[in-house]
């Protein structure tokens, strides 16, 4: 820490100063300057958390050094982090695509859209059994029933579940069923939430809060890792701003800067970003070349009677099209991305889905 003087200021205020950093266990150096004394305090800096300095006498401004997150720091970790999920490493050479409806709807829907992500070369099945909804009227998820239908869903297609949990007396159920707990932009802050995810050893998927700052994210990342799960990888998805052509404003910045600042791997969300589907694959594009480590994608099968998010979900000949057309955004920053392959005819049942079942449950 290094606090800055006042024009001004006088020996005894500069004593006061010094006496509450040393109070609280650091010690200091001191150095005038023509106009300022500059206070360099020397020790764990996290002891003058709880000091106001700011407020003392002769104090113009305060200049912390260490990064107020440590878990999290590229510091505290020679490489970057790979976090597993399923057969793949996020974090790794290859670039992971998580794709899958916004919501779990029913069985079918699930099935048939885990076999197509996957045949286009997603590495792990998205959907919101537990939703947030801004508004309280609409769908808002099929709870525990949309927890199985996953679980099915990964049975058959091998594929890595990830699902948000909203609630600390959930968290039990939903990891008893999910390989990745997301935890949605609405609870980036829910301390209480993070703490509890963190007691766990699964992968959390940490979504940046819609009005929170790169360094809110990674103290939020820090609450989890305080609790001993290092398995945290960070998701942009957007954050709120004046513009309102787009449903967020996707923060490319942010993911070089995260890859600056953190080990822990950074994916994007381009559907809850642009919220259109036509934005969804400039946004990953964009997203693969700025160093993202995967893509969070929705997709469902008829997106135009899709209970949440239909506007930004791609179906599934527009997502293996898209698939298609990232590969070589993978290449050319020196990753790869899954191949796509033939889906199973033996496996493929009608197209044609029964899209009531999620309106029968709660
Ligand atoms: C979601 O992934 O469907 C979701 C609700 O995302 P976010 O928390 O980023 O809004
Ligand atoms: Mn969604």
């Amino acid at each position: 820490m290094i606090i800055v003087t006042r024009i001004g200021v006088t020996d005894e205020e500069v004593d006061q100063i010094r006496e509450r950093v040393e109070g609280a266990g650091l010690r200091t150096h001191i150095s005038r300057g023509e106009t300022h004394t500059i206070i360099g305090c020397i020790g764990e800096e996290e002891r003058l958390q709880r000091v106001p300095l700011l407020t003392l006498p002769g104090v113009e401004s305060v200049h912390p050094v260490m990064k107020p997150f440590k878990l999290a720091s590229r510091e505290f970790s020679a490489g970057p982090s790979r976090v597993a999920v399923g057969d793949t490493e996020v974090g790794g050479d290859e670039i992971t695509v998580i794709a899958g409806p916004c919501s779990v709807e029913g069985d079918e829907m699930l099935r048939a859209t885990a076999r197509a992500v996957a045949a286009a070369g997603a590495r792990g099945l998205r959907g919101g059994a537990f939703k947030p909804r801004t508004s309280p009227y609409a769908f808002n998820g099929m709870g525990s029933r949309g927890l199985e239908i996953l679980a099915r869903a990964r049975a058959e297609s091998g594929l890595p579940i990830v699902t948000e949990v909203m609630d600390t007396r959930h968290v039990e159920e939903v990891a008893g069923h999910a390989d990745v707990l997301q935890i949605g932009a609405r609870n980036m802050q829910n301390f209480a939430l993070l703490t509890e995810v963190g007691r766990l050893h699964r992968p959390v998927l940490l979504k940046r809060g819609m009005s929170s700052t790169i360094r809110d994210l990674l103290l939020a990342a820090e609450y989890v890792m305080k609790q001993g799960n290092m398995n945290v990888i960070l998701c942009e998805r957007g954050i709120r701003t004046f513009e309102t052509a787009t449903r967020n404003t996707f923060d490319l910045a942010a993911i070089p800067v995260l890859k600056r600042e953190t080990h822990l791997p950074v994916v994007a969300d381009p559907s809850h970003a642009g919220g259109r589907r036509d934005l969804v694959a400039p946004l990953s594009f964009a997203a693969i070349a700025a160093g993202a480590d995967g893509l969070i994608v929705e997709v469902h099968p008829a997106p135009d009677e899709a209970l949440s998010d239909g506007d930004q979900s791609l179906d599934f000949a527009e997502f293996s099209d898209f698939m298609e057309r990232l590969r070589p955004f993978a290449t050319a920053v020196g990753r790869r991305l899954a191949e796509s392959v033939e889906e199973d005819p033996a496996v493929e049942e009608p197209r044609q889905m029964v899209m009531t079942s999620a309106t029968e449950s709660p």
